[in-house]
């Protein structure tokens, strides 16, 4: 029988995915590994074990292996019909939080799992929150992630900011679709698996940046931010795009990989 350790040495695997798999197949957190890994694996779990691993090898990323992703300490349901979360996203959700005025009508716009809308309104409970998605397979993971983690949130089907048309609101969120359609990176790694819908704009990836900031102007209450997420490489034509569309304050943030990551400015 071999024991835990040889089962994640002889995996194929990156040391860490492999010690994740196996722990979620043990149902066990990582303490419990550092005193048991020279233990022999039954038949079954090393069965249930080989199946997760031959995923990962075929390249299926681990969150959606497991079904599961933390994000801003807290665990969301995934699965292929959303982005995975990711650790840059929690800049968006630290400056939001900061800027919401207390009391105010916040909305995220396309929503994947819902992980922003979700953090938003357990950090900040006095938020009225609502979020939007074009996608009604990314709203029900929104949804049972909403009841799961007890968050009240408003959610949507919408392209963009239609469903709400003639509603204000006191901050506008979004991580959009912002890679380029010829990025290598699409067709690499654990982008495959996710939705491309989510991922790109089929175009130079700055389409649904540029759409949001001219359809948030007459969504924005005076003086209140729209905050955006974008690619390492976008900070300077967000940062024109919201001047020509007249926000003020206008900046970017770089996140903890010291990458320009979120842009935004106060509209009116
Ligand atoms: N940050 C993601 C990535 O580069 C992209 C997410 C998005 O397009 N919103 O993999």
């Amino acid at each position: 029988m071999p024991t835990y350790r040889e089962l994640i040495i002889n995996s194929g695997l990156e040391r860490f995915d492999a010690q994740v798999l196996l722990l979620h197949v043990m149902q066990k957190n990582r303490a419990w590994l550092i005193g048991h890994d020279s233990e022999a694996a039954s038949e079954d779990q090393q069965a249930a074990f080989a199946a997760l691993a031959a995923r990962r090898r075929a390249g299926e990323p681990v969150a959606y292996i497991l079904g599961s992703r933390e994000f801003y300490g807290r665990e969301f349901q995934v699965s292929p019909a959303v982005l995975i979360p990711r650790p840059d996203t929690e800049l968006l959700v630290e400056l939001a939080i900061a800027r919401a005025p207390q009391a105010g009508h916040i909305i995220d716009l396309g929503t994947g799992s819902g992980c922003i809308p979700i953090t938003l309104k357990l950090e900040r409970p006095d938020l009225t929150v609502a979020a939007l998605d074009i996608s009604p397979a990314a709203l029900a993971v929104a949804h049972s992630n909403a009841a799961t983690l007890g968050a009240e949130v408003r959610f949507l089907q919408s392209d963009w900011l239609a469903a709400v048309a003639g509603e204000r609101f006191d901050l506008i969120v979004s991580n959009p679709p912002y890679i380029d359609a010829a990025d290598v990176h699409l067709s690499q790694g654990d982008l495959r698996f996710e939705p491309s819908g989510a991922l790109t704009d089929g175009h130079d990836g700055l389409q649904h940046l540029a759409h949001i900031i001219s359809a948030a102007r007459a969504q924005l209450k005076p003086g209140a931010w729209l905050l955006l997420e974008h690619g390492w490489d976008q900070g300077a034509a967000c940062r024109e795009l919201l001047q020509q569309a007249g926000f003020s304050e206008v900046q970017t943030w770089r996140d903890l990989g010291d990458n320009d990551r979120v842009s935004g400015g106060r509209y009116g």
